[in-house]
């Protein structure tokens, strides 16, 4: 019907200026107006083709869906209906097949072909008739029923093996996650190609609006990043997680804005003292501290995961080296002899280099290198990697301290700590500032605490805030504390101030155990 509109709004708009001359040929050579016929034609054929051409443009030639550019439109006029009619919102689900790459390659191209048709009309199927496998007292489908009027999903080739589903009026996080797990359900019933019998697993990102995204574009987007996560924790579905996300808004700026700050030397150190029971300070821990123009200070773990995960680490870690290790310098010069503690992140271990440049500092500087102590996190373990071993190796030659950091929260095995070329273990503060409330948590303390020693390394309980787990952690045999109880991070100058005071407690560095 529409189409017999259009076709008629385009004759007519087309041969409008023919229309005066066909009422004259009517009135007074009627028998020349066939023709009219000739120009008619040379109409119907061009409005034919601009029709297909507009089609195609929206069409995946391989499968028939609609493409990308189609599923934007259909994603446009979804939200656009539900401005007008608020509804329950609109979910976009992203799918794309693991390994189908490497399948594509051992079977051939044009059945991988095949193998991409097949799985269209699955995912069609599934979307008509409700996807997944229903088990005893089960509906039958997961999809809801259709809200409002032309509420159908979409579904859609993205291009590659990425495929889409839009569901407009399904708007419900915990509904998309489902039906997300259902069509990957269904695309992992064996499939028989050729004699093979092939199990497909794919991977599914989902995003909703309004909850994730304002606008068509941004939910497409969001949806892919969902969907990199998906493939990357090998978790089969996730949500769009704004947290997770590099490329909002905010964090393109905090991130453009850090790299500013380090490259304009804003990004600050602070020190906080690690003391022993008697009193003396065995060590600072150098903590970075960013104040963001105008907007306050920024959380150090909010901005360090987003140096880690953007690659700007290597650049903050290198400058907290030369800043710490400048400052060891300086105390040194003043008769301080403390050591002082980096942290360093499990990515600048695994960095190529990072032993040499870190010797690099400490020469520049002419700082021994047992005045320096990095701390590794607990984390670093979990990844069983050769190179992080070599490095730790390397830097134990130079003679750089080692301490692991975090102690209690990455599972370590005791195989692996042995191995470690650590010589001090730091207990997480989560299990020391409960330990008074927790038997569970001092169980916890006191075990690391002999594991530790057994091992021949010194113990350090960070988060100290009260002299009643002080007297706990003294009793266990900790060798030394460090938290408010004893002082926050201090600023460069206060920490000077502070240690001058205690001047004659510091224990030559030279002394200090390994
Ligand atoms: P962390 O290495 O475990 O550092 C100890 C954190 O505990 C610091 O938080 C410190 O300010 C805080 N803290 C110290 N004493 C107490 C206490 O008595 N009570 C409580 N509640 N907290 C205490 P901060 O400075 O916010 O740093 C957080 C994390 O950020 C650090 O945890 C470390 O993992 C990371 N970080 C800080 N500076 C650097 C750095 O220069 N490089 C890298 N790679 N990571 C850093
Ligand atoms: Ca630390
Ligand atoms: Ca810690």
């Amino acid at each position: 019907m529409a189409g017999a509109v259009l076709l008629l709004g385009v004759l007519l708009a087309g041969a409008a200026p023919l229309i005066p001359l066909a009422v004259l040929v009517y009135r007074y050579e009627p028998e020349l107006l066939p023709l009219f016929a000739v120009p008619l034609a040379v109409l119907v054929a061009a409005w034919r083709i601009a029709r297909d051409r507009a089609r195609d443009q929206l069409t995946d030639p391989l499968t028939d869906l609609p493409n990308r550019q189609a599923l934007l439109i259909a994603t446009q006029e979804a939200l656009a209906r539900h401005e007008t009619e608020p509804g329950h919102g609109v979910g976009l689900i992203l799918l794309d097949l693991d390994r189908f790459r490497s399948l594509n390659d051992a079977l051939g191209h044009t059945a991988g072909d095949r193998l991409l048709v097949h799985i269209a009309r699955r995912l069609h199927r599934a979307l008509r008739t409700g996807a997944g496998h229903p088990r005893d007292g089960e509906d039958a489908t997961v999809l809801p029923p259709p809200v409002g009027r032309g509420e159908r999903p979409v579904v859609a080739r993205m291009g590659g093996d990425e495929f889409a589903v839009l569901l407009p009026g399904v708007g419900d996080t915990e509904v998309l996650e489902r039906i997300a797990q259902a069509l990957i359900a269904e695309l992992a019933a064996p499939i028989r190609l050729d004699g093979l019998l092939l199990v497909l697993e794919a991977s599914a990102g989902v995003c909703a609006y309004p909850t994730h995204a304002p606008d068509a574009e941004s939910l497409l987007r969001r949806a892919d990043v969902a969907m990199g996560h998906a493939q990357h924790s090998r978790s089969g579905v996730e949500c769009y997680d704004e947290a997770r996300d590099l490329d909002t808004p905010y964090r393109i700026g905090l991130l453009g804005d850090l790299r500013r700050a380090i490259e304009m030397s804003e990004v600050q150190l602070h020190y906080q003292p690690k003391v022993a029971f008697d009193g003396s300070v065995v060590g600072l821990e150098a903590l970075v501290r960013w104040d963001r123009a105008g907007q306050g200070r920024v959380a150090p773990d909010e901005f360090i995961a987003l140096a880690e995960s953007s690659g700007l680490m290597p650049r903050l870690t290198d400058y907290v080296l030369e800043s710490a290790v400048g400052q060891i310098a300086r105390w040194r010069h003043q008769g301080l002899m403390v050591p002082v503690a980096v942290n360093v992140s499990p990515r600048d271990v695994l960095n190529p280099g990072f032993a040499a440049r870190v010797a690099g500092h400490l020469t520049r500087h002419q700082v021994p290198a047992a005045a320096l102590q990095l701390e590794i996190t607990e984390r670093l373990l979990l990844d069983d990697s050769r190179r992080a071993a070599d490095t730790l190796a390397e830097l134990r030659r130079y003679g750089v301290r080692m301490s692991l950091d975090d102690f209690g929260t990455g599972h370590s095995s005791l195989v692996r700590l042995r191995s470690l070329p650590v010589g001090e273990l730091k207990i997480d503060r989560s299990f020391v500032s409960r330990m008074v409330a927790d038997d569970h948590d001092a169980a916890v303390v006191r075990c690391s605490v002999e594991l530790a020693h057994s091992l021949g390394l010194t113990v350090v309980a960070e988060g100290v805030e009260d002299d009643e787990t002080w007297e706990r952690l003294h009793d266990m045999g900790v060798d030394a504390v460090q938290g408010w109880l004893v002082s926050a991070a201090l600023p460069a100058d206060q920490a000077t101030a502070w240690l001058l005071v205690r001047r004659n407690d510091a224990p030559p560095v030279e002394s200090l155990p390994r």
